[in-house]
């Protein structure tokens, strides 16, 4: 078990992120065409996205994460009325966790909020090892350089969003909702409504 420091890119808004080890952190990445659009809407998808609009994330829960310095630069943004809450430091517009909602225990944290993500030393590789799936490969961009960077590899790759991680996610969401690791909740009030407007 590892503590990874979290910070946006200006140094504004710090936290960390407790207690990540292969068991209580996964390594995904995602190339939906919702990730893509909010990298873009940041305007940074030079370096949020891979190659191929990929977005690299670890999937944790509320609980592990405190943020301990500019919460009130944290803002959120819904690319539909049912999506999901993307949240994203006003400061320098680095993403800073994508959550299902309040009650959900569920958290995916942005390679670019982890402090340490440059390779060789990337910190998560380090704990984490390999990425374990790549989803929604549907929505891959071809590459613009010649000749095209090698594809990052993954234990488990999926055109969609594949069925056993599904079942996984679930299972985890409903055994951390029972033990109520949505709590404590950097990104939500305890009434459930967002820290920012
Ligand atoms: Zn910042
Ligand atoms: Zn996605």
């Amino acid at each position: 078990m590892t503590d990874i420091p979290l910070k946006c890119t200006c140094g504004e808004v710090k936290g960390i992120a407790r207690s990540i080890s292969p068991r209580t952190a996964r390594r995904v990445i995602c190339y939906c065409q919702d990730c893509q659009d909010f990298a873009r809407k940041l305007d940074r998808a030079d370096d949020i996205l891979n190659a191929f609009g990929g977005t690299d994330i670890i999937q944790i829960t509320p609980s592990q994460v405190e943020i301990t310095h500019g919460k009130d630069r944290l803002r959120y943004l819904k690319l539909s009325e049912k999506g999901i809450y993307r949240w994203y430091t006003d400061c320098c517009k680095t993403p800073a966790g994508n959550m299902i909602g309040p009650k959900f225990p569920f958290l995916g944290i942005v390679h670019n909020f982890i402090a340490q993500n440059d390779a060789p030393n990337d910190i998560r590789g380090k704990i984490l090892g390999p990425v374990r799936y790549s989803i929604m490969e549907k929505d891959i961009i071809k590459p613009l350089v010649t000749p095209p960077p090698e594809m990052p590899r993954a234990e488990h790759s999926a055109d969609k969003f594949p069925l056993g991680l599904m079942i996984k996610i679930f299972t985890r969401l409903f055994l951390d909702t029972l033990s109520g690791k949505n709590k404590p909740n950097a990104y939500f009030k305890p009434d459930g409504t967002p820290i920012s407007e």
